[in-house]
């Protein structure tokens, strides 16, 4: 990965057949540092990058990352 985007689609944390149904949402992220993820962390991965949670813990070294939700506009009230 060269360079991020601001945002990034996040899997939804669901259950493993709930969440093919359901769009990821593209949010603003921080990031938490890079090594191996643990069960149930969001990590980026991706020629085009998005957020997957580790479905247990992992041996190979990602960035991770935490979801930062949208504040809504003081002017207009749009979700930014
Ligand atoms: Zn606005």
């Amino acid at each position: 990965m060269t360079s991020l985007p601001s945002r990034v689609p996040f899997e939804a944390k669901l259950g493993d057949l709930d969440r093919l149904f359901v769009k990821p949402r593209v949010l603003p992220y921080r990031i938490i540092g890079k090594r191996p993820p643990r069960k149930g962390e969001y990590y980026l991965s991706g020629a085009i990058p998005a957020a997957y949670i580790a479905p247990n813990d992992l041996t190979t070294a990602y960035l991770i990352v935490e979801p930062v939700e949208p504040k809504p506009c003081p002017t207009c009230g749009h979700l930014g």
